[in-house]
């Protein structure tokens, strides 16, 4: 399997791998023979995976998608890609994305965009596109994203497969490489519910010496309740998610989606979520706020580029930096300065807090009238490649769907429900409560 996959992963031609490395495949999938011999029947072994180039991994490069980390080795793995190396899962390498997280088209990437396998002429969706597209092209049964703004739902939505982001805490964010550390999040996208269902229960668990915010709570069989009937499930709809911005054929597709879910037992509540617009300026103070602080540890010091030519230690600071970082990741570190700043912190980052508060607010009073949420992971299909490639407000607003819960720290999944024009892949988003992650996988089951 990891031969054939290692085949797969060699002749990609959509940009989704950035390392190879078939002695590390190999060697792993060797392991696996091993225990499987002995006698281990562990769901996940043998089964390969790739992960996002934002996990530090010990036998591949990790960049970031940042000319900033181009060549870096970690000496450690990231908790998350541990856990799944423990699970027998092998690594077929490294999996492009947008520049430390930072984007929803993938082509902020200072290796190159990756193109949507269904039309190459389009984007994959972001900032976790590699990962979205390895598992549609099948040159991955499965990877690892992550998710900050919408990172693992949008991409999935856009290429047609599904990926579930966990409540905030679930799975540890050690040997990620931090974009927003209140906010930033691990989990898998796969072909079905059922197979992020098994990687994600693989994923989780508390890590209290690595990651402070990891939650106290033992890891969970997320696949326990898979094939439960959904008889009676109380189906929130938005109407702030069904506004003018919607395009008519992703609405259709999902309103279509809903139906099917009214066949399946569900009852549909309308619901309100009246800060929805809110979150876009709310997030892009917080995750830039995050951002800036986050990414200080790029000096040319520690680890990565460091610029050729310099006077003395602050300009080798200034052009490392101006060297090493894309545009996008320098809009958002002043951005993030700015709102940081003395005189403006009150009046930005202060209040963003304080609206945050109130939107995780607005889901707990929504969930007293439904158990789980429904709506668009993205207002449109994937566009053109280069079409809002120097418009970031053009792609800030597409991430209205996504970011509530992101900011309420809510798990939510995105599993494919239709098509669009142009025969494009449309997702549907389902919100859950905190830890309702197994029930938003049920769901998705059912549907598929
Ligand atoms: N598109 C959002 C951003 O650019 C979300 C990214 C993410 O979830 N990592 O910040």
């Amino acid at each position: 399997v990891a031969k054939h996959f290692l085949a797969r992963a060699h002749a990609d031609t959509l940009g989704a791998y950035l390392a190879i490395d078939d002695d590390v495949t190999l060697a792993q999938a060797r392991e696996a023979d091993a225990r499987i011999a002995n006698g281990d029947a562990a769901p996940l072994l043998g089964v390969p995976v790739a992960h996002k180039d934002i996990f530090v991994t010990k036998d591949f490069p990790s960049t970031a998608g940042s000319k900033m980390l181009a060549g870096y080795r970690s000496p450690f793995d990231a908790t998350v890609v541990d856990k799944l190396a423990q699970a027998g899962m092998v690594s077929l390498g490294k999996l492009n994305c947008d520049e430390f997280a930072m984007g929803s088209s993938n082509e902020n990437s200072a290796f190159g965009a990756v193109k949507n396998p269904w039309d190459t002429t389009r984007i994959p969706g972001g900032s976790s596109g590699g990962s979205a597209v390895a598992v549609a092209a099948r040159l991955a049964p499965a990877a690892t994203g992550t998710d900050t703004g919408g990172s693992i739902r949008q991409p999935a939505s856009f290429c047609g497969i599904t990926g579930i982001k966990p409540t905030y805490g679930r799975a540890s964010r050690y040997g990620m490489i931090a974009f927003a550390s209140s906010l930033d999040q691990a989990g898998p996208m796969a072909r079905s519910a059922e197979d992020c269902a098994l990687l994600l229960s693989a994923m989780c668990g508390p890590d209290p010496d690595r990651d402070s915010t990891s939650l106290d709570r033992p890891a969970e069989d997320f696949s326990r309740s898979l094939t439960t009937s959904i008889e009676g499930l109380r189906i929130g709809v938005p109407k702030e998610f069904f506004g003018a911005g919607l395009a008519a054929d992703v609405r259709a597709a999902i309103d279509a989606a809903l139906q099917q879910y009214v066949q399946l037992g569900a009852r549909l509540v309308e619901i309100s979520l009246p800060r929805t617009e809110l979150s876009i300026p709310v997030y892009y103070i917080i995750a830039p706020a995050e951002a800036s602080s986050n990414l200080s540890r790029f000096d040319g010091v520690k680890f990565g580029h460091r610029a050729q030519q310099y006077g003395d230690l602050v300009d080798m600071y200034k052009k490392t930096r101006a060297e090493g970082f894309g545009d996008e990741v320098k809009r958002r570190i002043m951005i993030g300065t700015y709102v940081l700043s003395h005189g403006y912190y009150d009046a930005y980052y202060l209040q963003a807090q304080k609206i945050r508060r109130m939107i995780a607010d607005d889901f707990q009073q929504a969930f007293r009238q439904c158990d789980v949420i429904a709506g668009p992971a993205a207002p449109t299909t994937a566009w053109k490649l280069g079409a809002r490639s120097d418009d970031p407000v053009a792609n800030y607003l597409a991430d209205i769907f996504t970011l509530p819960g992101s900011l309420a720290g809510l798990p939510g999944l995105c599993h494919p429900c239709g098509f669009g024009e142009g025969g494009l892949p449309v997702g549907l988003q389902l919100l859950g409560n905190y830890f309702d992650e197994a029930r938003l996988l049920n769901a998705a089951h059912r549907f598929q």
